[in-house]
């Protein structure tokens, strides 16, 4: 663990500038949302049942389509409802999570539960009571699992500026904001895991005379706001002057390729090759896939094009469309008739083109599965989101 002390300093006096930063920064910097939001606990546990298996962004904007919808998300007017009116609302006209009639299943729970249990008031969970009760009372609602029903607490205390009967014992949640800050600043090591992160944390914290939590604001909105996986905004973090950022041989890759150490490697190049890295970028910025010979290239053989194919895939799978969806982006040119077309303009093949295509597309989807972040079940994508 490096003790820098000035680094520790810069860290605890940022708290101040970080004071609670609420929702804003997940709902694009929109105050009066934020302000809604943070003020009405029955949307907050909406938000936060919403965003397990998903996007904490998009999940934050649920509520207010919900709200929208069904024209309120008191949790004794949705326990009210049938189940069928939450899991239209859910699904219609668009969708409002990945998976909708799941979440509406738990949603309706979740609101027969509090109403039961709380009087229908959902701050009862968290007033006058620890965190560890908290997170065991979340935890008897279908949906919230131990990651976040430990989060909520943290939530409480980082977000809305709720006291805590025990949160001077508290540890601070280790995230991907977190962890790239405790990382880069030399504060632990690159290969420490959560515990360890957490116990440096504590331990500064100690050393400072002060206690964890206090610390877990900061981290995560340095990492949140500055600290970016790639293109860390240095010059305007507060640490700039004292952290010695330690960035990962991945990071920066990206930051000066704008391709991983891992595409380079699917692309079959040498990443400290800085020729071959520029080469791969230019190919990159080039590539067609409407062009039937750049897919069909893309599927026969390892290397540039198959990363070229890969990226494209990620992309339109960001956009959270399902295996169909993507398979009719990639063959727009579909069956017998398009096979016909191409053999007599002498074109290639598109790769998914004719029959059995769907599954050469699933199978090829499923092999780099890692590195697209999901997988295909039952014919729909699946991302590996916690
Ligand atoms: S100075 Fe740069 S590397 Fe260090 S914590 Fe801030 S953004 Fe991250």
């Amino acid at each position: 663990m490096v003790t820098d002390k000035k680094l520790i300093e810069s860290l605890f006096l940022s708290i101040k500038k970080y004071n609670t930063p609420r929702y804003t920064a997940f709902l694009k910097g929109d105050l009066k949302k934020d302000k809604v939001l943070s003020s009405n606990p029955n949307m907050l546990m909406i938000m936060w049942l919403m965003s397990a298996q998903y996007d904490a962004e998009k999940a934050s904007y649920i509520p207010f389509l919900l709200e929208e919808r069904l024209g309120s998300c008191d949790m004794n007017f949705l326990a009210s409802l049938p189940l069928a009116d939450i899991e239209r609302a859910m699904s219609e006209p668009t969708p409002v999570h990945r998976f909708p009639q799941k979440r509406a299943s738990y949603l309706w729970q979740m609101a027969k539960l509090i109403t039961d249990k709380y009087n229908g008031d959902v701050e009862n969970i968290w007033q006058n009571v620890s965190s560890i009760e908290i997170s065991r009372r979340l935890r008897e609602i279908p949906g919230f699992g131990q990651k976040l029903s430990s989060m909520v607490p943290i939530n409480l205390i980082r977000n809305l500026g709720i006291h805590l009967s025990d949160q001077v014992t508290m540890d601070i949640a280790v995230d991907v904001h977190v962890e790239r800050v405790l990382k880069r600043t030399g504060l632990c090591h690159q290969d420490a895991d959560y515990a360890e992160m957490a116990l440096t944390a504590r331990k500064i914290a100690e050393q400072e005379g002060r206690f964890a939590m206090e610390l877990d604001l900061p981290l995560w909105a340095t990492g949140k706001f500055f600290c970016h996986e790639y293109n860390a905004e240095c010059e305007l973090c507060t640490l700039n002057d004292v952290c010695p950022k330690i960035f990962e041989i991945s990071d920066l890759y990206e930051q000066k390729y704008s391709i991983t150490y891992e595409e380079a490697i699917i692309a079959g190049i040498n990443p400290e090759d800085n020729n071959a890295m520029k080469l791969l970028r230019k190919n990159l910025e080039s590539w067609n896939y409407n062009e039937p010979k750049s897919a069909n290239e893309a599927y026969n053989h390892h290397g540039i094009e198959r990363l070229q194919l890969l990226r494209q895939i990620k992309h339109q799978l960001k956009d959270d469309i399902g295996f169909s969806v993507l398979y009719d982006k990639l063959e727009p040119r579909r069956g017998q008739k398009a096979r016909n077309l191409s053999n007599a303009m002498g074109l290639p093949l598109q790769p998914w083109i004719g029959l059995g295509s769907s599954v050469r597309l699933r199978e090829f989807v499923n092999e780099y599965s890692n590195y697209l972040g999901g997988h295909i079940i039952d014919k729909k994508w699946s991302s590996n989101e916690p």
